[in-house]
């Protein structure tokens, strides 16, 4: 793979429901194309992508490290993406699939799986391994997200 293909998703604007094309990288927050709210940004990323679009991330990023035999995986994803959604703006979801990324699994010693990173330019503000219900993944990442001025 290259690294220069970063995806784009479709994403439903959650004020006017327009349909919004978002690329995995980008400067800022992606905004609605037609209302200007912000929207919601999951992504996927590879060991190849992983700078571009975490590391360099303007906004604070929670890496959602997941397989996909992991069954509490399957759990903690959609709460995630539903927190994304509330957070959108403030934070950026990007899964990485442990077994076709080694090196993401090497970097923050991923043992045990889900472990979620949070991380604001590029380093770890705080991690959490193992799968949590909604309401305390809920108040974790809103207690530990780096809050801009
Ligand atoms: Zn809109």
């Amino acid at each position: 793979m290259s690294e220069t293909t970063h995806q784009a998703t479709k994403v439903e604007c959650a004020n006017c429901g327009a349909k919004n094309r978002v690329p995995a990288v980008a400067e800022g927050v992606p905004r609605c194309g037609k209302c200007g709210t912000p929207l919601r940004w999951v992504v996927d990323a590879s060991d190849a992508e992983f700078e571009a679009v975490v590391d360099r991330s303007s906004l604070p990023v929670l890496v959602d490290v997941w397989a996909p035999w992991c069954g509490p995986c399957r759990m903690v994803s959609p709460a995630l993406e539903k927190l994304a959604g509330e957070l959108a703006g403030q934070l950026k979801l990007v899964k990485v699939n442990a077994d076709d990324n080694p090196d993401v699994s090497r970097r923050f010693e991923v043992q045990a799986i889900p472990t979620l990173v949070l991380l604001d330019q590029g380093e770890v503000v705080d991690k959490q391994i193992g799968a949590l219900p909604e309401h305390q993944l809920r108040s974790w990442v809103e207690s530990k997200l780096p809050r801009r001025p």
